[in-house]
């Protein structure tokens, strides 16, 4: 398949070529030029997230050079579980996404992208380097993804002071082909060099660069695997379809659901679960789309106040009218959600990541309206990577899953970086 942009239907790009380049040529994003249809019984044979992926995904993969290798990709990214756990009360299952290395569901993408890039790099290249903006997860997964990988490298910028310490610790404790830069600012500031330096020609004359963002179709396209898999389990069980509420920032996660509906798995309704940042409330509340400055909240990684692939929804529902009628977004604030965490859904004794409890709060709200269906909160963190906010409020130790803990016990070393770009530029051409 070839990928247009969401700015011009017409155009084609390559997946590889999408995949390395990150944005379009023209600025926007790369979309699917056309989209596959499915029915579950294509699926028959497959019961694992690797086979599912695989099969998913061959469409889109098909006359690429990474064709031939999708299956072993798939095997090397999906090679943990995402269990679909039924919560006791009616009709409401966890989806769990934080079983990977660094505990949340960016794992997933950044392993298969990891595993797409290794194969597109051959010896001869001159080695290229990941440069990733991060307010906390996206840095650790795709370190965690890149870590050891030949010709590859990754150096990640963060906000020093901004994220939470074992989010720190997770960046800095990979090394060899794996830096942090803990940059004295904020994480728009982070951001703002990374995308000045992707866009610096005169630069990547000097060094390759490539992004690992939410926007990249290496990300996105996996992302709809879990949500395939987790549907396709709950339809042979029960018949019915499956509604997923999905903790959104940069509607990365949102989007992959959105898709694999639109390609014909059987999942019902999608609702959108946002922080205090309320720009997407707001537009699907009828103002026109707004973009504004994101405020800090407890959902760190949802802190986002211009969705980076709104313009993906937009180019899926090119009418306001549809796409407001398609989802229900709840912007959750963060009263709510400590009120969440402690509840542990009506006192069950269930701990969730202030993220994660955002999906539970707008569940609760759909539910209150009257809404039966069966449903999945998508969790997207385990709460032990966010400790400080929720063991208080649950009165106890939240022990770490084995890959976090063996991450934490590692020693951890950033290098601090002014918020400059020539110090950026810098720090890159030394290490050429
Ligand atoms: C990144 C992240 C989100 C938001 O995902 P988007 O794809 O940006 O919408 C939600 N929860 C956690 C734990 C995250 O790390």
């Amino acid at each position: 398949m070839k990928f247009a942009s969401t700015r011009d239907a017409g155009s084609r790009t390559d997946l590889s070529t999408a995949l390395i380049a990150g944005l379009a040529g023209d600025g926007g994003l790369h979309v699917p030029s056309t989209l596959p249809r499915f029915t579950p019984a294509d699926f028959a044979a497959d019961d694992s997230i690797a086979g599912v992926a695989a099969r998913l995904l061959q469409p889109f993969f098909e006359g690429d050079p990474l064709a031939d290798e999708l299956i072993a990709i798939c095997a090397e990214a999906f090679d943990f579980p995402a269990p679909l756990k039924p919560l006791p009360v009616g009709q409401t299952h966890l989806l769990e996404l934080f079983h990977g290395p660094t505990a949340a569901f960016k794992d997933f993408g950044a392993r298969f992208l990891a595993g797409c890039m290794q194969r597109l790099r051959t010896s001869v290249d001159a080695p290229l380097t990941i440069l990733v903006a991060t307010s906390g997860d996206t840095g650790a997964a795709v370190a965690a993804a890149f870590h050891g990988l030949a010709n590859l490298r990754v150096v990640v910028l963060y906000p020093e002071g901004r994220v939470s310490p074992r989010q720190a610790h997770q960046l800095g404790c990979f090394g060899n082909n794996i830096t942090a830069l803990r940059v004295t600012g904020s994480f728009d500031d982070c951001q703002r060099l990374v995308k000045q330096a992707l866009s610096d020609r005169e630069l990547q004359a000097d060094v390759a660069l490539s992004s690992a963002n939410s926007i990249s179709l290496g990300r996105l396209l996996p992302q709809m695997a879990y949500y395939a898999h987790s549907a396709l389990g709950h339809w042979r069980r029960t018949g019915a379809p499956l509604g997923f509420v999905i903790p959104t920032g940069n509607l990365g996660n949102a989007l992959a659901a959105i898709l694999a509906r639109a390609c014909g798995l059987p999942i019902g309704e999608i609702a959108l679960a946002t922080n205090a940042n309320r720009v997407l409330a707001q537009f699907f509340a009828g103002a026109n789309y707004a973009p504004m400055p994101s405020v800090a909240t407890l959902a760190n990684a949802m802190d986002v106040g211009a969705p980076s692939n709104f313009e993906r929804l937009r180019w899926l529902y090119p009418d306001d009218h549809a796409l407001r009628a398609a989802f229900a977004v709840h912007a959750i604030d963060d009263t709510t959600i400590r009120e969440t965490i402690r509840n542990g859904l009506q006192g069950l004794g269930e701990i969730f990541c202030p993220h994660t409890a955002c999906a539970v709060a707008a569940l609760e709200k759909l539910r209150r309206g009257g809404a039966t269906q069966d449903w999945a909160i998508v969790s997207t963190a385990h709460p032990a990577k966010f400790e400080q906010i929720v063991e208080p409020l649950v009165g106890r130790v939240v022990p770490p899953p084995k890959a976090l803990a063996d991450l934490l016990d590692r020693p951890a070393h950033a290098e601090p970086m002014a918020s400059d770009y020539a110090a950026l530029c810098t720090f890159l051409r030394q290490r050429e």
